[in-house]
């Protein structure tokens, strides 16, 4: 049986309060706030090494933090190891460097962490991965290896392995910026596929276009702060600060 997407159980599907974190003495995250609805679709930009990557890996627990909450559908995120896995299952996460498995099929890449995490039998494993490199629209390229596949089909894969899990919200970071300029356009249309479909998102990317077409919010950080959070049109035609404005200028 092939799940459909499901939403977060509550309201609020991700709440961050006042988070701080250092990489040892270096202050990378200050007093960050932000609230993701159900079904929001929210896009973080700002400049390389901003902290964007590590705000959002902290939501899944990739990297620890040392002050404040992050509370995901309901699961506040503590050390206990069964709190990270309870989170981790909700949350699916697709990087700039696509990390497939080089020497696993497409299919297998799909379906080991249904089958050993998930204990799935492999024949819905199969069922439920082919349902998804459909929706990505690469169903015949199954049996190839990775390193067979454009950039692009690459990181449509990464997306079709992270929905196996069947996730109810889903992390990108920068998820096109590895890619040639031709191969762009297939991995948004999917993300845009997949934000109509009315999944939770959190995209870190500078795709102003795609921003301006899903984004129910934008997001602009900028030394470890969120300095402004407004509706793409608000944020794309009036930025209020000045470091946005310098940024976009620079982007768009
Ligand atoms: P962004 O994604 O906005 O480019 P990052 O979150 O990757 O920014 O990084 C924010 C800052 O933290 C950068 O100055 C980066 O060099 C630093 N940083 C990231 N990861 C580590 C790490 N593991 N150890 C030390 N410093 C790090
Ligand atoms: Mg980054």
């Amino acid at each position: 049986m092939v799940p459909k997407i499901e939403t977060t159980r509550h309201a609020i599907a991700i709440a961050i309060e006042q988070l701080d974190k250092w990489f040892g003495t270096f202050h990378v995250l200050r007093g960050v706030d932000l609230t993701v609805k159900r079904g929001e679709k929210i896009v973080i930009c700002g400049p390389s090494g901003s902290g964007k990557s590590t705000l959002i890996r902290c939501i899944n627990r990739l990297e620890a933090f040392e002050r404040g909450r992050i509370i995901v559908d309901g699961i506040e995120l503590t050390d206990d190891v069964k709190r990270v896995d309870e989170i981790r299952r909700e949350v699916g996460m697709v990087f700039q460097q696509f990390n497939l498995f080089p020497h696993l099929t497409v299919l297998e890449n799909c379906t080991l962490a249904p089958i050993w995490v998930r204990q799935m039998p492999r024949r819905e494993a199969e069922e439920v991965a082919r349902h998804y490199l459909e929706r990505v629209r690469i169903p015949e390229q199954a049996g190839k290896y990775p390193g067979q596949l454009s950039g692009g089909q690459q990181q449509r894969v990464a997306i079709a392995r992270a929905l196996c899990m069947n996730p109810r919200i889903m992390l990108f970071d920068e998820p096109t910026s590895a890619l040639d300029p031709e191969m762009v356009k297939e991995v948004l249309d999917t993300m845009v596929q997949l934000a109509l479909d009315g999944m939770t998102m959190v995209v870190v990317s500078h795709e102003m276009g795609f921003a301006r077409e899903v984004a129910d919010r934008v997001v602009f950080m900028d030394v470890g702060q969120i300095v402004e959070a407004a509706p793409p049109r608000e944020f794309f035609d009036a930025p209020r600060h000045d470091r946005a404005k310098a940024f976009l200028a620079q982007v768009l």
